[in-house]
């Protein structure tokens, strides 16, 4: 049974039995960041965050790559179920005008994904390959893009997160991308470490797993949404450029 959650100001659908462990992350997000900025108390949580100012926002421009996680983070992932047809795919609320603006900014937007689901025989590539298609289309009617996706369906090996491969793949693709002016944005520590181990910054979206507690060996920031790194990004890089 599946019931929808209001996480961090969005809603989200989730196992039952997850219920109890979200509620309670998200009251942690909400407390960690309250103690950081007591200001924000009373304001509508979806534009609240907690962040060590690691991220240099203001100086990102085309020389830029962004790496992006997909399940959790840019559509709706339920814990321990896989996403195997295009009509389970929901995104998040913003995340077409995140990726606009990303889109806007970054020289790449690179996307690597582990889905393992097909070699459970859950889906098949084609499958696979079938929500992308759509996923991409639906991004790039929108004024966005994602300029290429990897995916992982191996259970084990150097490709799968947190291991480097998709990040060494994209670079032979890519050879612009400096991983040192690139930031990588998931809701694991799994992308947490496959960001630092191709030595990017790092960005946990704290949609439906407990975030880590700052400061963090594998994490610079932590945010509620795609959206709200999207138009924080904007807002500091504006105003660097004016
Ligand atoms: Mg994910």
């Amino acid at each position: 049974m599946r019931v929808y959650l209001k996480l961090s100001g969005q809603w989200h659908l989730q196992n039952i039995e997850n219920a109890l462990v979200f509620l309670a992350a998200d009251a942690q997000i909400k407390s960690a960041h309250l103690r950081q900025f007591p200001e924000n108390r009373g304001r509508n949580p979806q534009k609240i965050y907690h962040c060590n100012n690691m991220i240099p926002f203001e100086k990102i421009n085309k020389s830029w790559t962004l790496f992006l996680d997909r399940d959790g983070v840019v559509n709706v992932e339920v814990v321990g179920d896989y996403i195997t047809r295009w009509e389970d795919f929901h995104f998040y609320e913003g995340v077409p005008e995140a990726l606009k603006i990303f889109s806007g900014r970054f020289g790449r937007i690179i996307m690597v994904t582990n889905q393992r689901g097909v070699s459970k025989g859950l889906m098949t590539e084609q499958d696979l390959k079938d929500i992308h298609l759509n996923m991409l289309g639906n991004i790039e009617a929108r004024g966005g893009r994602i300029d290429k996706i990897y995916y992982c369906i191996e259970m084990e090996g150097p490709n799968r997160k947190p291991n480097p491969g998709m990040g060494w793949m994209a670079k032979k693709d890519f050879p612009g991308i400096e991983f040192s002016k690139s930031v990588m944005i998931g809701n694991t520590m799994g992308d947490m470490e496959f960001g630092k181990n191709i030595g990017a910054y790092t960005i946990f979206i704290a949609t439906n797993r407990l975030p880590p507690e700052l400061p963090d060996r594998f994490t610079d920031a932590v945010y509620p949404s795609l959206v709200s790194v999207a138009r924080e990004m904007k807002r500091k890089n504006e105003s660097w450029n004016r």
